[in-house]
């Protein structure tokens, strides 16, 4: 691949509401937190699952993330935007999507902002925003 197309599409929340887990790194934590005026302490009680290796959000009842605002008309949006986890601001340049112009392809069916716009991304710029989706969660990458 030379280049990608890719614009979010407004009002669309498709990734946000699909079966997965939130991952974030300990900056993540650190400035959603302070954007929610919650200590960290007090944000990870709340809103995290934490083990040796990862930190990933818990999941609300009827929804895949706490911070996912979803109206009546399907439409929404994250209610954490400016301050989203690595892996929320990074997608959909994510290693394992944008190496293979196939799985680039199959994901254009589950996210209709791929292939979509005037503005084209060089595969050099992609890639350096996968490299920090590899430094931000190296347990996921580790065996590539
Ligand atoms: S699925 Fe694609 S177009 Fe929709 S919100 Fe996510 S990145 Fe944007
Ligand atoms: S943090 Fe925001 S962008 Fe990430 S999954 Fe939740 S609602 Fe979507």
């Amino acid at each position: 691949m030379e280049e990608l197309r890719f614009e979010c599409q407004p009002g669309c929340i498709t990734c946000c509401d699909r079966y997965g887990y939130v991952y974030l790194t300990e900056d993540d934590l650190r400035r959603i937190s302070a954007f929610l005026g919650m200590t960290e302490a007090a944000f990870e009680a709340k809103y995290i699952y934490r083990t040796k290796n990862q930190v990933r959000m818990r999941k609300p009842r009827k929804s895949e993330c706490h911070f996912l605002l979803k109206r009546a008309d399907g439409t929404g949006g994250c209610t954490v935007h400016s301050v989203k986890p690595v892996q929320c601001r990074t997608y959909p340049y994510w290693p394992e999507l944008i190496e293979h112009r196939e799985v680039w392809e199959h994901e254009a069916t589950r996210c209709p902002g791929i292939n979509k716009g005037e503005k084209l991304i060089q595969i050099g710029t992609a890639l350096e925003i996968a490299e920090e989706m590899k430094s931000a969660y190296p347990w996921s990458y580790s065996w590539r």
